[in-house]
């Protein structure tokens, strides 16, 4: 049985959130109140603290953050019971027990989901510098991002993404809807949801230019 989550660290946790998510609103990914990002408290069983619902993104507080089960569910044992979770929370969980992610960011950044329209089996990147950004190589290096329908059951969802998980690629593109692109920490989550953003962006420009 893992230690219990003090306040302390789920402040630190939120902190950490409440930055992050003010960095992806200021690129405009988090449009409305959409997206949600996660850290991982601890694995066993599995807690982490998600941002809540509802709330614009650009504007949380340490305190805009509620720790949730495997399930996505809140947990009733934590420092400040009460706040709800987005339905999404499920899917995060999933993603950082299957991934062992330590952060799962989920924006509804446009490019991506314009590349899964394009190409709805899978985005095929190969070739470009920016994917040494994703842990993968610049040449002789094929990247297949999977592309998953969108819905509203995340245990379905998360059915979904465990079929087309590849432990290589740290991103899953949600048809219609957005992405879940996970790494150790909230730090290297964003920088490969950037990355990812410049991989698709390019592949839909070049795609227009050659076709
Ligand atoms: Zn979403």
């Amino acid at each position: 049985m893992s230690a219990p989550i003090t306040a302390g660290e789920l402040d630190a946790a939120g902190a950490a959130l409440a930055a992050e998510s003010a960095r992806f609103a200021g690129l405009g990914w988090m449009r409305g109140t959409s997206g949600n990002l996660s850290v991982t408290l601890r694995t066993d069983p599995l807690r982490l603290a998600v941002t809540t619902s509802g709330r614009d993104k650009g504007e949380l507080t340490p305190q805009d953050v509620v720790v949730v089960d495997a399930a996505g569910a809140a947990v009733p044992d934590q420092p400040r019971p009460g706040r709800r979770p987005s339905a999404e929370a499920g899917l995060h969980a999933r993603v950082a027990a299957r991934a062992g992610a330590g952060a799962v960011v989920h924006v509804h950044v446009i490019a991506p989901v314009l590349a899964a329209a394009r190409w709805p089996g899978g985005i095929v990147l190969r070739d470009l510098e920016m994917l040494k950004g994703l842990g993968r190589s610049a040449h002789d290096d094929e990247v297949t991002v999977p592309v998953v329908p969108n819905g509203q059951d995340m245990t379905w969802l998360g059915d979904r993404f465990d079929e087309v998980f590849d432990p290589a690629t740290p991103a899953l593109v949600v048809a219609g809807h957005g992405v879940y692109v996970w790494g150790d920490d909230l730090a290297q989550a964003r920088h490969r949801t950037e990355c990812l953003e410049w991989l698709t962006s390019f592949a839909l420009a070049a795609d227009q230019h050659t076709s």
